[in-house]
């Protein structure tokens, strides 16, 4: 008996060494991360609805959304989709866009059938106002998030989900992949959906681990400026106030561990924490 489990032990560390040496002939695909533009207010908007405890009442900010393209070796990936593309032709939006997700792809040589996934932080029209545009791809959302986009009746008013920018995937025409918890993207670590409940049921954050400039964090909309993730400010729409605050505390955590860079998608001062459209940081 101790023998035979001997060997079973020498057998497991035998295995590991065999596939730490094959995966040791393979380098580990290259990573990188580009910012696209999703939309920008035109005029600073009020921000009294973000906090909960009446912090900003009577403030007015300017705010953007960002979306990403993350290049993993020969897989392209997006996260979070932005406004929808008609708002860069509508002149009564209060949302400025100088080009669509598509448009700036096509600026980088990438057409929409080379992205196979998209990384949706959460269900707000603001994040994935593009996703139609994307037929072909496989959604990776929140289980919570798909629950509420696929609720009948529909959630209406303000914070609701918003599902005709994915109706392909809520008929069934395209590939979705419900997250729970956690989400190892490409299996190596490099690119992570973090649980991050709160603002939205199933709402994800992202880590993107990159090679040079290392560990990256994009918030979604755990917060959306920086005096609110400062203090720990809540809006007054999220669906769960002690989720938000745990989601804070674990990703606050996380990027000290990690010294990662922290980028607000909403805050246009985290723009240029990255490099300017086209470059990639890497
Ligand atoms: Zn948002």
């Amino acid at each position: 008996m101790k023998r035979a489990l001997t060997a079973l032990v020498l057998g497991c560390v035998g295995s590991g060494v065999a596939a730490f040496a094959a995966g040791g002939q393979e380098p580990p695909a290259r990573v990188t991360l580009t910012r696209l533009d999703c939309g920008a207010t035109k005029e600073p908007r009020d921000v009294a609805i973000f906090s909960d405890t009446s912090a900003y009442e009577g403030v007015k900010k300017s705010l953007v959304a960002s979306c990403y393209l993350i290049r993993h070796g020969d897989d392209l990936m997006l996260w979070d989709t932005g406004y929808p593309a008609a708002t860069k032709t509508d002149p009564k939006s209060p949302i400025a866009m100088r080009s669509t997700v598509v448009e700036q792809l096509r600026a980088l040589g990438v057409a929409p059938a080379q992205v196979a996934r998209l990384g949706i932080s959460h269900h707000h029209g603001d994040h994935i106002g593009q996703t139609r545009d994307f037929p072909g791809a496989t959604l990776l959302i929140g289980q919570g998030d798909w629950a509420a986009l696929t609720a009948t009746p529909a959630a209406t008013g303000f914070g609701a989900p918003d599902p005709v920018p994915v109706a392909h995937w809520i008929s069934g025409g395209g590939k979705v992949e419900q997250v729970r918890g956690d989400l190892d993207v490409f299996g190596d670590g490099s690119v992570v959906m973090l649980d991050t409940p709160g603002h939205t049921p199933g709402h994800h954050s992202l880590l993107v681990k990159l090679k040079g400039r290392g560990p990256v964090l994009l918030t979604g909309d755990l917060a959306h400026f920086q005096e609110n993730y400062d203090t720990g400010g809540l809006p007054s729409f999220n669906t769960n106030r002690a989720d938000t605050i745990a989601s804070l505390d674990r990703f606050k955590t996380m990027a000290r561990n990690l010294k990662a860079t922290v980028i607000i998608q909403h805050d246009p001062r985290d723009v240029a924490k990255l490099p300017p459209f086209p470059a990639a940081a890497d």
